[in-house]
């Protein structure tokens, strides 16, 4: 199974992410980028998102 995950040590919170995939990604009260389920339809926002990410903080990994 893939899960999506952010390096947060890298990500600058442009907020790229949170405006191409707002269903997933989510700025939260703390300041950091939040991850909510990803559905299948979901799948290619987030690819969008991996892509536009200014840092390449945005990944898949395979659990
Ligand atoms: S696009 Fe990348 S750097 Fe920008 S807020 Fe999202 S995870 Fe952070």
């Amino acid at each position: 199974m893939k899960t999506l995950y952010i390096e947060l040590s890298e990500c600058i919170l442009c907020e790229v992410c949170t405006e191409v995939c707002p269903s997933v990604f989510r700025l939260n009260e703390a300041g950091f980028i939040e991850i909510f389920d990803v559905g299948e339809a979901d799948k290619p926002a987030v690819a969008e998102a991996i892509k536009y990410c200014p840092t390449d903080c945005i990944h898949w990994d395979e659990i």
